[in-house]
Order: structure tokens, then sequence, then C-alpha cells
């Protein structure tokens, strides 16, 4: 229906399911038939996405955004050959990256787990209203996403603190932490988004929530050694 409704997910997901390249044709700028303007958060997505590609090593060149009313058959037919001319130049995903094609998809696949850690983060930015498309060039820049990536933080309970309180389970949005009465809590990365909620819970008198950067938080407990065993018992 919009272009606005396009999310940073679905153009990884379409990469990680080895799309060759990615095209997004919304309205024309500042035709949009709402006051969202839909069109420019369009904008703002792709050009966060062609830096977060970037990142990953897939040539920002395979994902292309362009405006154009539904009227405008001739100009869509020109944008659609230009865009599949340029595909086919690239080759298959990973041939003009030089990497394999499996392992460019799984690193994909890794960066998009952290799309809503990047939503949250670049917020402001993605909501930001320019004035035109000038203005959008540059918006996001590589030392930024760069920064973005190396600033990731990862939340772990550390085991010999954690008084399996629940208060953390409870709250936890994505239902990310498995633990129980008696129980030592554990965060299950693979489904944590890394809102910070757990650490702001987790009583302080107990702190056993910790935030790691630059590094992956250390594996889980082994489930047979989570049954917590009290000091005072
Ligand atoms: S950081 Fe957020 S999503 Fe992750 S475990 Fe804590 S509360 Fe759940
Ligand atoms: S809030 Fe803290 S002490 Fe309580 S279960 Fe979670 S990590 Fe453990």
């Amino acid at each position: 229906m919009c272009s606005g409704r396009i999310d940073l997910a679905f153009i990884l997901r379409a990469f990680s399911n080895g799309m060759d390249g990615v095209f997004i044709g919304a309205c024309r700028l500042n035709e949009c038939n709402y006051i969202t303007h839909g069109n420019y958060h369009a904008l703002s997505t792709v050009l966060l996405c062609r830096k977060i590609l970037e990142y990953a090593g897939v040539n920002p060149e395979r994902l292309r955004i362009e405006f154009m009313s539904a009227g405008e058959g001739i100009l869509f037919a020109e944008v659609i050959n230009d865009f599949g001319r340029k595909v086919k130049d690239l080759g298959p995903l990973g041939s003009s990256e030089g990497i394999d094609e499996d392992a460019l998809k799984s690193k994909i696949q890794e960066v998009a787990k952290l799309v809503p850690y990047i939503k949250m983060a670049k917020r402001e930015k993605l909501e930001a209203r320019l004035e035109n498309k000038a203005e959008y060039d540059g918006f996001f820049t590589s030392d930024e996403i760069d920064k973005l990536f190396n600033e990731v933080v990862s939340y772990y309970i550390d085991p010999e603190k954690c008084q399996a309180c629940m208060i953390c389970q409870r709250k936890c949005p994505v239902e990310a932490i498995t633990g129980g009465k008696n129980r030592i809590h554990v965060i299950d990365q693979e489904k944590c988004i890394k809102c910070g909620t757990c650490y702001e819970a987790c009583p302080p008198r107990f702190g056993a929530v910790t935030q790691i950067s630059g590094e992956p938080a250390p594996p889980p407990v082994p489930e047979e050694e989570r049954t917590l065993v009290r000091k005072s018992a």
C-alpha cells in the first residue's frame, strides 16, 4: 500500500533468501496521499540499509529505490531495465563481493537479528523529515554505521548474582528470558532484542544483569546447573 511500510527486515530477508537485487518503487516525493509522507521514510530506510549492506560486505548497488507515479509506465520500464542490467552485471549475490554466497547470507541473517536494536538506536534519524532528496544523500554515514555495530550491546545474567526473583522474566517484551522459581535466569541471545528492560528491572541489590559491548555474551549456564543454591541454605 505504501512504501513507508517497507521494513529493514524485509530487505535483509530478501537478500538472505538469495535475491541478487531488491528494488523498491515508491510514489513521487512530496506527492504522498498521506500527511505521513511514507516515501521519505522508505528513502531513509533504504539509505540506512545500503550502509548496513556495505558493512556486511554486500554491494549496496544491489538495493535501489526510485520514485514515480502509477501513470509513469515508460519511466518504470526504463528504471527496471536499468536495474535489471545492473544486477546482471553484478552477478549472483556474493560474486561481485568475492564472498561465498552462503557465508554472505549467514552474515546478513546475523545482521537481520539486530534490526529491532538498529531501529531503536536510529529511531530519531529514521523519523527525521528533511526537505528534499539531496539532503537525504549522505544522511547515514559509514562511520555512523561502524559505530552503531561496534556499540551493539548484549545483556547477560550473571549466574552468581541471579536470585531468581523472576522480575526480568516478567518484564521482557519478547519472552527471551527463561527461568522460574529457584531457577537461575538465562537470556536467549537469539530472541533478545537488546531493549535493556531486564537491565533496568533487575533490583540493584542483585545487579545480576550486565551489559556487554564489543564482544559476545558468555555461553548460557547448562540446564542442569540452573537450580539456585541460596547461600543461607
Ligand atoms: S534486553 Fe530486553 S529483550 Fe533482551 S532479555 Fe533483556 S528484556 Fe528481554
Ligand atoms: S531480575 Fe535479576 S535477580 Fe531477578 S531473576 Fe532477573 S536477573 Fe535474576
